[in-house]
């Protein structure tokens, strides 16, 4: 049966880590890239708008890990909606991260999904007065 992450507390920084080093991980990671452009779209930074071919690699970030599922024998599967990740340049993705993590007692009681898209604009308005 297994169990979700996102609805286990005990032990899940450590399954995250787990999990964004596991294979499943890397082929969802994988399938995410190639479904976005056989839709026609060309996967880019949320912030900056860097694409997948120019920056030769994007990290997708979870707004959601509720797909994210870790089985009995320790293997996890990777049953995210297209829908929870959203890709980001590594700068904009560490970025992302820090002011999530400094003002985890503002977002408190929001979803991740939420925090997430108001920080996403804050980083936009930042980094399109810096390259007007
Ligand atoms: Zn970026
Ligand atoms: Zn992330």
């Amino acid at each position: 049966m297994g169990f979700s992450l996102a609805r286990k507390s005990g032990a899940r920084r450590r399954a995250y880590t787990g999990y964004l080093r596991s294979g499943a991980w890397a082929w969802r990671r994988t399938r995410w890239f190639r479904d976005c452009r056989a839709a026609g779209a060309e996967p880019a930074c949320q912030v900056c708008g860097t694409t997948l071919a120019v920056a030769g690699t994007l990290d997708l970030h979870h707004t959601s890990y509720d797909g994210v599922y870790i089985n009995d024998d320790g293997t996890y599967r990777a049953e995210e909606p297209d829908t929870d990740l959203l890709p980001y340049c590594r700068e904009h993705h560490q970025d992302l991260h820090r002011i999530l993590d400094e003002r985890r007692g503002d977002y408190w009681g929001w979803n991740r999904r939420r925090a997430t898209a108001v920080v996403t604009r804050i980083l936009t308005r930042k980094h399109h007065q810096r390259t007007p």
